[in-house]
């Protein structure tokens, strides 16, 4: 089981999460909304060997906390996974945008004097200005587009630019969300859950619960559980392994 974009740290008892994941075996990319709160994620599943935790200052609070770009900037060196990051173009963030814009573009260049990153991004009601800074900045980094929201242009875009896709099960609630899922490379998606954040309509989705969308991509994929699973399984090794150059 996969989970690649949770938020660990924020379910009201991270510890109880954390033993379940262990106990089930589940794979997870810890995402954080600080440069702080990375640090304390990184104590909190020191003894976790499933769990992977990246560094990330969230475009919803880039507005209040844009300084903390530098703090990022370093501990990048620490980590292979950089999120969430991205920009957020709905109306209460709009007003920070372009500050969004630069704060973002400033990690993926960061990363790529590192050698390159996995990032996981937030690109709600602002693909192309992520897009934009994708396509002028990545080249070592491998971009994971989380719950992209899109239009179909710019999902075409985000394939040709080299991104990968992963998706939840909130996201394949709407018809929307099945209709991206349905144009997306096979080979480029990965499960997720954003929980606590995201919901199953009445409790928060838990990262085992990623395994909802299996069924869904499925039926869009024609084909079974078990083989959506297998691809999950192989994408996150290629993934994992070896990081693709964009631009080939
Ligand atoms: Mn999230």
């Amino acid at each position: 089981m996969i989970d690649t974009h949770c938020h660990v740290d924020l379910y009201p008892s991270p510890a109880r999460v954390i033993k379940e994941i262990d106990r089930r075996g589940v794979y997870v990319l810890a995402v954080t909304t600080t440069p702080k709160a990375y640090r304390g994620n990184v104590r909190l599943v020191e003894s976790s060997k499933r769990i992977r935790v990246a560094v990330g200052l969230h475009p919803e609070l880039v507005a209040a906390r844009h300084c903390e770009i530098d703090d990022l900037c370093k501990l990048m060196a620490g980590t292979r996974y950089v999120g969430e990051v991205g920009i957020d173009g709905s109306p209460e963030h709009v007003g920070s945008k372009g500050l969004q814009f630069d704060v973002f573009s400033t990690a993926l260049s960061r990363a790529e004097e590192l050698g390159g990153k996995i990032f996981s991004i937030h690109s709600r009601a602002a693909s192309g200005l992520v897009l934009d800074a994708i396509e002028k900045q990545v080249v070592k980094s491998t971009p994971i587009l989380h719950w992209f929201s899109g239009p179909l242009k710019d999902l075409k875009r985000a394939i040709g630019l080299g991104c990968w896709f992963s998706v939840g099960p909130a996201m394949l609630r709407s018809r929307k969300g099945s209709e991206l899922v349905a144009q997306m490379p096979v080979d480029r998606i990965l499960p997720e859950t954003d929980g606590p954040f995201a919901s199953d309509g009445r409790s928060p989705l838990m990262p085992w619960d990623s395994e909802q969308v299996n069924p869904i991509i499925a039926e869009i994929w024609k084909t079974s559980d078990a083989s959506v699973r297998s691809t999950f399984r192989s994408n996150f090794e290629r993934l994992l392994v070896q990081p693709e150059p964009l631009h080939p």
